[in-house]
């Protein structure tokens, strides 16, 4: 969820001021940025009567492909110039398809780029066509993906228009936005659940509610998460990403023609430089879905080869707005950068699972961490009565948990820490006095490893 205070359900609706409507939603697949194909560019010339050689005809581009067409004569030859030499004569053949209105058309004659061509025959009514398909002007537009590309391409989403993004609410009257963004380049991919119910009959509905809200109530800009996704696995584009000025020029990808992500609402102090995506529903005690599971892994798979960023790795991020710094793995939970329950204690859980899914997919980003986070310095420190309070160090952000016990006893676990961090300091409580205890620590890595040291022991404070 977004920074501030957990709101219910009924007050998403009670704020929601949207119409209800049913939602046709087709998936399609999402196209890429990419540039357009050339304008074609085409010259024709009437050259008339042609009785021997005819002029030289520069069409002032390189021509690709020359058609013929004449009243009467035989079939004739043309030749093309190509870098000051001009190549032998040729006989045009006649095109398969019919002809009509007594006029008879070459098939396309390969011109090769050539600067210039000229036609020798005895015909009447010549012309030529000449046709260039590679070198016209080209403008940046979507794409639509290629089915074999060889890289992961983005999932289908549910586009901001096929949800029903109320635009007015971020937009005047005369189609200009309220505000501006920002872009600045992916650096790190934050999962958050948006703390609405789970088993949503109208995912759709509640989207437009978490938008309402965030623009209504919250005062953000936008809908605070660049993505959501629901419980069948449906992704919703999140956060407009058109060009600042546009209202209606969304982006698929939620960046930039840089391929920058545009700047959410979701992480306090970690918005910029940073991909939120929030699975819909609530996940302190329940699992997200396997269809959502699947989703948030092809979704963070086709981020991290984009950015190149290594799903199991965890790395110092510096906020490209503040300059402020953190080491947090490049696929966190919201909490790993704020105190905060989100996305939800059984989501963070399988974090380290989805992060191996996502390694998995995205393949070539090297070979999968497999070793456990080394353990050092461990130490029993503050030794009372009562308590005592554990630390040690990992080499790697990793988490955090004790289990001790008496030599003879039943073995007990502390809560376990899950925020990823090299220090650790775990309280033991509710201790006999002047009892020796035995313990062990327990360190579990971003992507799943767990490590264990040897036993070590203190004593409490008779
Ligand atoms: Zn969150």
């Amino acid at each position: 969820m977004p920074e501030g205070q957990p709101i219910t359900r009924r007050a998403f609706l009670r704020r929601a001021s949207v119409a209800a409507g049913v939602l046709a939603l087709r998936l399609a697949p999402v196209p890429a940025l990419g540039l357009s194909v050339p304008r074609t560019l085409t010259a024709e010339r009437a050259l008339g009567r042609v009785a021997g050689t005819s002029i030289v005809v520069d069409p002032q581009f390189p021509v690709d492909y020359l058609g013929v067409s004449w009243e009467r004569g035989g079939a004739p030859f043309v030749r093309f110039l190509a870098d000051g030499r001009w190549s032998p004569w040729a006989q045009v053949h006649e095109d398969e398809i019919p002809s009509m209105g007594g006029r008879t058309w070459s098939a396309l004659v390969p011109a090769d780029h050539a600067s210039a061509y000229q036609i020798r025959g005895e015909n009447t009514g010549v012309r030529a066509f000449a046709i260039n398909t590679t070198d016209g002007p080209r403008s940046l537009m979507w794409q639509q993906p290629e089915a074999q590309a060889s890289h992961i391409l983005q999932p289908p989403i549910v586009t901001r228009a096929q949800w029903g993004a109320d635009e007015s609410l971020r937009c005047n009257p005369d189609g200009t936005p309220k505000f501006s963004w920002s872009f600045y380049p992916t650096g790190k991919l934050i999962v958050h659940h948006t703390v609405t119910a789970n088993n949503d009959p109208d995912p759709a509905a509640t989207v437009r509610a978490i938008y309402v809200y965030h623009v209504q109530g919250r005062g953000f800009i936008d809908i605070a998460y660049n993505f959501l996704i629901d419980a069948s696995g449906t992704i919703y584009k999140g956060r407009y990403s058109g060009p600042n000025g546009t209202c209606s020029s969304d982006s698929p990808t939620g960046e930039d023609p840089l391929g920058r992500g545009v700047t959410g609402a979701h992480t306090g102090g970690w918005n910029s430089g940073t991909m939120g995506i929030a699975i819909l529903g609530t996940y302190t005690s329940t699992p997200i879905t396997p269809p959502a599971r699947a989703a948030l892994v092809e979704h963070l798979a086709w981020e991290s080869e984009r950015h190149f960023l290594d799903p199991l790795a965890t790395t110092t991020f510096t906020n490209p707005a503040s300059g402020t710094t953190r080491t947090a793995p490049n696929v966190s939970g919201h909490r790993d950068w704020t105190a905060t329950q989100c996305p939800g204690g059984a989501l963070y859980a399988q974090l380290p699972a989805i992060r191996q899914e996502v390694a998995a997919r995205v393949g070539q980003i090297g070979a999968p961490d497999t070793k456990p986070p080394r353990i050092s310095a461990i130490e029993a420190r503050k030794i009372r009565r009562r308590r005592a309070i554990i630390r040690w160090r990992t080499r790697e952000p990793a988490t955090g948990q004790v289990r001790y016990w008496e030599p003879g006893h039943r073995r007990r676990t502390t809560p376990l820490d899950q925020s990823l961090q090299k220090g650790h300091k775990v309280p033991i409580r509710r201790l006999a006095p002047d009892t020796e205890y035995r313990y062990v620590v327990l360190s579990r890595d971003a992507a799943g490893n767990l490590a264990k040291s040897r036993v070590k022991r203190f004593a409490t404070e008779g």
